[in-house]
């Protein structure tokens, strides 16, 4: 029999949590009378440094259910530092694990067909968003955005795959090695190989509470996957360059030219404008290769990817 543990980030969710958590347990109990999972199977609840009346719910919780687990950080470190935590204390002795937001945006109800995936051999199951209608305009085009770009670089991404996914105990181990501080889950887990599998399904509305995911996050999110997964900018960098130098080559070429027929060139807007945009060129690039080297310099200094606070279990 297979011992799962669902895995639950939350950033002051106190309007939600309460009720996620019960149906989750609901699901669990249903899946521990079939006897799918065992009955020590529980939830871990790990609270990133919420403000609120998270930790106080998850205390309330774990005081009825001790399979109810929680986890705190001592500050805010971000959602996947949070689901990092919960697998990385999870690893220890559940077979299975599946990461879910507590907003429950992601259907729960796919979690017996992902236990199903898993106990055929797979050792991923990944939640893919076949419709995200209920996503706001911004953030369904950004989305997409974002992973068209990424495939264009060569990055192997699942379109539309949230952070709710199953990982076999296996799965997570090997995840644990890339020792990386800004952790892109989305991007590394298909990395890990494996045989994998997927669940469809339509993400709902948030239960309550607002997105905990500002845009600063967003842009923070997207920026961090990209720097960490590729290295294509800073060659784009090199062909920008490139195609600059052929510009002033065809430019030199083309005023010297008009120079020898005899018509010498005014030229202040062509030089103000030229100026101008290859100055812009070149500080877009230094920003880009800043970019690149602030990670490196997080990655040498070898900080925690996250401080807990409080371990209840
Ligand atoms: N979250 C977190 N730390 C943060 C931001 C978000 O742990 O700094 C959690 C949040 O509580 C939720 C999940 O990450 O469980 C996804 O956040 P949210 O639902 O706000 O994002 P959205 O669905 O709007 O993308
Ligand atoms: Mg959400």
């Amino acid at each position: 029999m297979t011992k799962l543990m669902i895995i639950v980030p939350a950033y002051n969710e106190q309007e939600v949590l309460q009720s996620s958590i019960e149906r989750l347990w609901q699901i669990e109990n249903e899946l521990k009378q079939s006897q799918q999972i065992t009955m020590d199977s529980g939830i871990l609840i790990v609270d990133d440094g919420s403000v609120d009346q998270t930790w106080p719910i998850i205390e309330q919780l774990h005081q009825k259910q001790p399979a109810i687990s929680g986890l705190r950080f001592s500050r805010n470190f971000g959602h996947q530092a949070a689901l990092l935590a919960g697998l990385t204390t999870a690893v220890w002795d559940a077979d299975v694990m599946i990461t879910i937001d507590a907003d429950l945006q992601d259907d729960p109800e796919k979690i017996p067909a992902m236990i199903e995936q898993y106990q055929a051999g797979c050792e991923i199951v990944y939640g893919v968003r076949s419709d995200r209608q209920t996503d706001s305009w911004f953030k369904r085009n950004t989305a997409e955005l974002f992973y068209g770009l990424m495939h264009k670089m060569g990055v192997t991404m699942i379109p539309d795959s949230a952070d709710f996914r199953l990982l076999s105990n296996r799965a997570v181990h090997a995840l644990l090695k890339y020792s990386e501080r800004g952790l892109f889950l989305r991007g590394l887990v298909p990395q890990l190989g494996f045989q994998t599998g997927r669940v469809e399904y339509r993400r709902t509305p948030r239960l309550a509470g607002k997105t905990k995911y500002s845009l600063k996050k967003m842009v923070g999110l997207a920026l961090n996957g990209i720097t960490s997964l590729t290295s294509i900018p800073l060659r784009l960098i090199f062909w920008l360059g490139m195609l600059a130098c052929m510009l002033a080559i065809g430019m030199g070429i083309f005023t010297l030219t008009v120079h020898l027929l005899g018509k010498t060139m005014q030229g202040w807007s062509s030089l103000m404008l030229s100026l101008w945009f290859i100055g812009g060129v070149q500080l877009m690039s230094i920003g880009v290769i800043g970019e690149y080297l602030s990670k490196v310099l997080v990655e040498v200094k070898h900080r925690p990817r996250f401080i807990v606070d409080q371990h209840l279990k």
